[in-house]
């Protein structure tokens, strides 16, 4: 079984569409205390949001529709991410609908730790582990990897 380990201080990425930005934002001054012992990054215009409201730098990528999503799906694919806090909304049709898709696939692919609410972010941010290391169990892909391809 292939491990990745997560470090006492996660690299956290976020995304908020906009009906849901107000919301990660109130939620991210809540918890400024327990983020500032890690590392955040976020889609353009969140990360832009969250680093006027924390006064923190946050490692901004491109905005969400313009690659940002693609971005993060690429950085927890290559192992540099920990944990992905993504409001995205269920009562909106989104331009990038497929981005989208894509980046939670991904993350799944790839075992990341995922809240796609504020209640889920709760627990992931109380978890006593959010302060310790763990180690990740990947999924084994060797199979796959080594797959013969038939004519
Ligand atoms: P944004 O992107 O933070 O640049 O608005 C979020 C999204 O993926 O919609």
């Amino acid at each position: 079984m292939t491990k990745r380990t997560l470090h006492n201080r996660k690299r956290i990425a976020m995304v908020a569409h906009d009906k849901k930005k107000k919301e990660l934002i109130d939620w991210a001054e809540a918890n400024k205390v327990v983020l500032a012992r890690h590392e955040l990054l976020a889609t353009g215009t969140t990360g832009r949001l969250l680093e006027d409201s924390l006064d923190r730098p946050v490692k901004k990528l491109l905005s969400g529709p313009l690659g940002g999503d693609q971005q993060i799906g690429a950085m927890i694919a290559a192992g540099e991410i920990d944990i992905l806090i993504f409001f995205w909304d269920p009562m909106e049709a989104q331009p990038h609908d497929s981005d989208v898709k894509a980046l939670l696939r991904v993350a799944i692919a790839w075992n990341c730790i995922v809240a796609c609410d504020q209640s889920t972010a709760d627990f992931v941010l109380t978890s006593p582990l959010i302060q310790e290391p763990y180690d990740i169990n990947l999924p084994d892909y060797s199979q796959y990897l080594h797959r013969r391809i038939e004519d």
